[in-house]
């Protein structure tokens, strides 16, 4: 059983790493992160976990053991002024799985590793996913040369933190892996709503980011008759609208533009050229989202005499969570009490990494409410005991 004063007391621990009431600020590649690290091998090296930090940061705790490994985590980084539960939950759930079958002293054949993925959140640095990424050797090359804001690059924060500064030196063999679990609040208010604590992820969608730049004609505001304008923001905003109408029009997915810049940007000049972003996410024929989407930027564009020119920044395929795995987690789930839905993802999450590398993955999501990525965000500790009482049950089947 696990013990549910212990996951508590260590949540509200690593809370205040980097934490401001429940606010949390532990930015990827930190020596916040750093210290989350260090308090997560605090409690499983005691109990005989091998730890150790690969060259992306990541944090492994090994159990050891016969065959492939049974891997489970999360990640313990927060976007700025973020939540205390986004992927901090997840490794404080499979820590307290771990430790609880230590106690039972249950018989485990296969090795268990608990993992602290690095800088999920990408929210420094602009690379998601990012530790996760580099140990399945999914990393784009010249990765560690990005900057951050103040032109610190990864290399020389990976070299701050006591790595050499490659990360693609993290890689390992996904065939060391016999499965990778990941318990993850759900960010959305689908359980809440269904009133049910837990769900089963059957796949995560696929994510394209790109930055989008209309170039137009500054012209004065004044003396440009309408018919002689090639106004950068007016087709931006007839693009944004359109992102909204296609994505509305097809299952399972959603356009957002997050950002948009204006230049020159005053009141009284025709906007000249004008950047944004596109989010685009889907779980069924993400491809075709995409498609749809910049056709439609360019018939925009060619309509209104302004050029477009799109910059692909990021295209994660949508990633469907192994069907062997998701069985085991509906025994696990319906052991403590729960008929637990499957869930679509619409958030990113570190197990498309191992999942695209072929090893078999699932995820549990915890019902959470308040959002995500504020300190509004939160999930009971009853929600999470369950998590981590179905976590431990997977981990069981998987391991023995
Ligand atoms: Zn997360």
């Amino acid at each position: 059983m696990i013990d549910r004063e212990r996951l508590e007391r260590r949540a509200g621990e690593l809370s205040r790493i980097a934490g401001r009431g429940t606010a949390v600020s532990r930015l990827g590649l930190s020596a916040d992160e750093q210290r989350a690290r260090e308090l997560v091998s605090s409690w499983l090296a005691p109990r005989g976990a091998q730890v150790r930090r690969d060259a992306a940061a990541n944090l492994f705790a090994r159990l050891p053991g016969e065959g492939e490994a049974v891997l489970v985590g999360s990640h313990l980084d927060s976007v700025p002024e973020g939540g205390r539960f986004d992927g901090a939950l997840g490794v404080l759930c499979a820590v307290e799985a771990v430790e609880s079958l230590v106690d039972a002293k249950v018989k485990l054949r296969r090795p268990i590793e608990v993992v602290a993925w690095a800088d999920e959140e990408g929210a420094r640095f602009g690379v998601g996913l990012f530790g996760s990424t580099a140990a399945f050797g999914r990393l784009a090359r010249g990765v560690g040369d990005r900057r951050d804001r103040d032109g610190t690059s990864i290399a020389d924060a990976l070299r701050a933190l006591g790595e050499r500064g490659d990360p693609s030196a993290a890689r390992r063999d996904p065939k060391e892996l016999a499965a990778y679990l990941e318990l993850h609040i759900e960010q959305g208010p689908r359980l809440e709503t269904a009133g049910v604590p837990l769900g089963i992820v059957s796949a995560i969608v696929g994510i394209y980011h790109a930055r989008v730049s209309i170039h137009g004609r500054a012209d004065h505001a004044g003396a440009t008759v309408m018919t002689a304008r090639a106004d950068a923001l007016a087709a931006a905003s007839e693009i944004v609208l359109a992102v909204e109408r296609i994505a509305r029009s097809r299952l399972d997915s959603v356009g957002t533009v997050g950002e948009i810049a204006v230049r020159p940007g005053a009141k009284n000049v025709v906007p000249g050229e004008c950047v944004f972003s596109l989010d685009l996410r889907a779980a069924r024929d993400h491809d075709g989202l995409v498609r749809e989407v910049l056709d439609t930027v360019t018939r925009i564009a060619d309509a209104r005499g302004v050029e477009a020119s799109v910059d692909d920044l990021a295209r994660v395929p949508a990633t469907s969570l192994d069907s062997k795995i998701r069985e085991v987690l509906r025994r696990a789930t319906k052991s403590v009490g729960v008929d637990a839905p499957e869930l679509v993802s619409g958030a990113g999450h570190d197990a498309q990494n191992p999942a695209l590398s072929g090893v078999p993955t699932g995820m549990i999501f915890v019902r959470s409410t308040g959002g995500s990525h504020t300190p509004r965000e939160f999930a009971s500790i009853d929600d999470a005991a369950l998590g981590a009482q179905a976590l431990a049950n997977a981990i069981k089947e998987l391991a023995t």
